[in-house]
């Protein structure tokens, strides 16, 4: 650095502690001023707000909002923000940043449907489980305009907009937060934006209608989420050079195919079934065979039929118009509704035993008949899928007959990859519709909607996937506002305290490592014919039990500490969701269908069983499909999308949910103070706080703001003009620091200069 650097660079004031004890309790603007406010936490964990009537030595009589009076040790007590504070929009105004006050301001601003805010360069969102009126055209264009500044996911959309134009950098709208926290109607509202600007060609329609259509078939019911989606999401909206949308992409993770034949009492399937059962015409009624969904065994095992509010018939019309409009033409969607009912026909199948063997035979009824005439395939061929399975053992080829749970596993098999198969296929069909023209620029927003951190009293292996990605997802996180931020300080020579944050990298590795990982040991076991999920479960503690992130729990049971907290897996049905096999006679019989899906579905499933094999080499069963298993399949999704997610800017929205029944108005604090945990957002608002956000390389610097020059600056180098400007615009010297290569700023220092650019341009 020269001379001029040295005259503008001020230390940085280090307010910063890295003692965990002390990590929330920082007190740096009060210094010894008498503390009239404080928290109290009660002894159900929730915090107090209490006045301090006097303090001796370690203890104080403090007394509570009804009046009453308490002595109290100190060490309970927070210390709390002045009232002028109350409900700032951003957690970096807060002068004491506590759990406390953190979560205080939260639930101020939600009481008064304010439910975004901002914690440094995270969106915080609270769900409101209510109509809030922040929504709609009149904000749109405020927030265009930016007559509104207040935190908004329009607002953090207009960011990415505005960036993706001016670095010519693509950009991602990263979307997380647990089951029902608001991550889908975030991503919607968002596109809403982006529709909004970028609209004009009419394509920005078409994306916005692949949401119905993808909650039709991707989304159901649980006990957290009235729609919950069942599947990870990216979609990436490409612009035109004049940023106008010229086209889309839509990548799907992992649908959770389990569904389709089995759920949880009070649960529902896909959407669509219902609505399919609801609103069919009866024209199609005839066709299909469609009965009501009460009729159907894959609908009936949970005991759940309709959402309160939600008129399945209607949707249905609401689906069929939206797959009009990305151009699935009506004999497609005709050969889609018949999957759907074959599907639903074949959980009525139902066998009966033939010998003293216990073998058995699909029972030959209207439900057999049925999937038979929607599949086009034979009664007989398919009587045979589901009592036989044919093998090779060395050169001989020999018939297996089926045991009851054999067939039944072979039935539901077929149903979920039929499923699986006509999801892929629609999101196939969409995006040719939404295609990018020749003409496309590169330029891009890409929004990840994807199943947050999940932990339930019983946890498979759906919830083994969803938390590795989540995993992975909070590294990107952890990389992007802290090691980054860090590095380019410390590589900018740049005066910099360092801040620990909490590094998931362990835990990575134990899913990642090879060969002893997670990962490995299950598509390891996965292709032993012997392999049990007990054996499986028995290596992970016989290889893994010396990690620090791992704990072996009794018989089937493993633990994994991830970053958001400890979860337990049963091990039960993981080879075999990992295997995921179908017999070949299955794919044997689809192909040879008479039907236009079934032929194509089978195709499908024969290219995808020719990939380097990791499924199971079984000697007696080799013609068996065998393919990539369902975890390294996902693993390599995962580090695509994180690939992708890399070459981006990224800005996230953190959703949280403010209780368990989804209902409007109640805040419960220690719900809302563990997913502020797991998802780091304090420490992002403290890095943040004491950081400098913004920064620029000097020759962008000059370049871009050199002409509002008022005066000649004597030497013509970008650091000089760089800085003449500085002090021409008299940015305060304790907002910014100026390193080798760039210079760094605070939050909101640039908004002058770059509006004063855009008065002038
Ligand atoms: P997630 O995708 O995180 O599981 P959803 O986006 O499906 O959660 O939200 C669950 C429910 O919460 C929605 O169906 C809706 O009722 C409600 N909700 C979420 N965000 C909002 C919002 N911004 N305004 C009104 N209701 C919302
Ligand atoms: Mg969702």
């Amino acid at each position: 650095a020269d001379e001029d650097s040295a005259s503008v660079t001020l230390p940085l004031p280090s307010t910063l502690t890295s003692s965990r004890e002390n990590r929330w309790n920082d007190t740096n603007s009060y210094g010894s001023k008498k503390k009239l406010q404080s928290w109290l936490q009660l002894p159900n964990g929730d915090w107090e707000l209490v006045k301090i009537i006097t303090t001796s030595g370690a203890e104080s009589v403090i007394s509570l909002p009804d009046g009453k009076v308490l002595k109290v040790k100190e060490d309970n007590l927070v210390p709390a923000n002045p009232d002028i504070l109350d409900g700032v929009d951003d957690l970096m105004q807060l002068s004491y940043l506590n759990e406390p006050a953190v979560l205080f301001n939260l639930q101020y601003r939600y009481n008064q449907d304010m439910i975004y805010t901002k914690a440094g360069p995270v969106l915080v969102a609270v769900n409101p489980f209510k109509k809030v009126p922040l929504y709609g055209n009149d904000y749109i264009e405020a927030y265009k305009c930016k007559a509104i500044e207040s935190p908004h996911v329009y607002a953090i959309t207009d960011t990415a907009i505005r960036e993706m134009i001016r670095d010519e950098v693509n950009q991602s709208i990263i979307i997380s937060g647990e089951s029902g926290a608001g991550k889908t109607e975030t991503a919607k509202i968002a596109m809403q934006y982006l529709a909004a600007l970028g609209g004009g060609s009419g394509i920005e329609n078409e994306i916005l209608k692949t949401n119905p259509i993808l909650e039709a078939f991707g989304n159901g019911k649980t006990l957290r989420n009235d729609n919950s989606s069942r599947f990870g999401k990216l979609i990436e909206i490409h612009f035109s050079e004049t940023g106008k949308i010229s086209g889309a992409n839509i990548q799907t993770f992992l649908l959770e195919k389990s569904r389709v034949v089995q759920c949880n009492e009070g649960e529902r399937s896909y959407h669509i079934f219902y609505q399919l059962c609801a609103g069919a015409p009866s024209s199609l009624r005839e066709k299909l065979n469609l009965l009501s969904a009460e009729e159907y065994k894959y609908l009936r095992q949970s005991n759940c039929y309709s959402i309160s509010g939600i008129d399945d018939a209607e949707e249905f019309r609401i689906v069929k118009e939206a797959l009009d409009i990305v151009h699935i033409s009506k004999g497609d969607q005709e050969n889609v509704f018949a999957m759907l009912a074959a599907v639903l026909w074949l959980g009525n199948i139902s066998f009966t035993v033939v010998d003293n063997e216990n073998h058995v035979e699909a029972v030959e009824d209207e439900g057999l008949f049925t999937v038979a005439k929607l599949i086009g395939c034979e009664i007989e061929d398919l009587k045979l899928t589901f009592s036989t399975r044919k093998m090779k053992v060395g050169n001989d080829n020999i018939v297996q007959k089926l045991t009851l749970s054999q067939a039944i596993d072979a039935r539901d098999a077929l149903a979920k990859s039929i499923y699986a198969c006509l999801f892929d296929w629609l999101v196939e069909q969409i995006n040719k519709s939404l295609a990018v023209g020749k003409r496309r620029t590169g330029r891009s927003i890409s929004i990840l909607d994807i199943y947050g951190f999940e932990s339930f009293n019983r946890n498979s292996f759906e919830q083994f996937c969803i938390n590795y990605a989540n995993e992975r997802l909070q590294q990107h996180f952890n990389r992007h506002l802290f090691k980054l931020e860090q590095e380019e300080y410390i590589q900018d020579g740049i005066d910099w305290a360092k801040v620990e944050f909490e590094d998931n990298q362990d835990c990575l590795n134990l899913f990642e490592k090879k060969p002893l990982g997670l990962l490995s040991l299950l598509d390891e076991e996965s292709t032993f014919p012997n392999g049990t999920d007990l054996t499986f479960a028995n290596k992970l503690k016989q290889h893994l039990n010396s990690n620090s992130c791992f704990k072996g729990e009794r018989e089937k049971a493993f633990t994994v500490r991830h970053y958001a907290g400890e979860v337990t897996y049963d091990t039960s049905g993981f080879l075999e969701k990992n295997r995921d096999l179908l017999h070949l006679d299955s794919i044997q019989l689809l192909s040879s269908s008479k039907c236009h899906l079934p032929k194509l579905f089978a195709s499908h499933m024969l290219t995808q069983s020719e990939k380097p094999v990791v499924g199971p080499l079984h000697k007696s069963g080799g013609a068996d499909s065998q393919k990539l298993s369902v975890a390294t399949k996902f693993k390599g999704q995962l580090f695509q999308l994180m690939q992708r997610l890399e070459s981006t800017t990224p800005h996230f929205i953190r959703c949280i949910k403010p209780n368990n029944f989804q209902s409007p108005g109640s805040y419960e604090q220690s719900l809302v103070l563990q997913q502020l945990r797991c998802c780091g957002v304090l420490e992002v608002v403290r890095i943040s706080r004491s950081g400098f956000p913004t920064r620029v390389s000097h020759q962008k610097f000059a370049r871009r703001y050199g002409f509002l020059l008022l005066e000649n600056v004597a030497s013509q180098d970008p650091l000089s003009v760089s800085v003449a400007i500085l002090h021409q615009f008299n940015i305060l010297p304790e907002m910014f620091q100026v390193g080798y290569t760039k210079l760094f700023f605070r939050t909101g220092q640039i908004g002058v200069l770059e509006d004063t650019r855009n008065r002038t341009l």
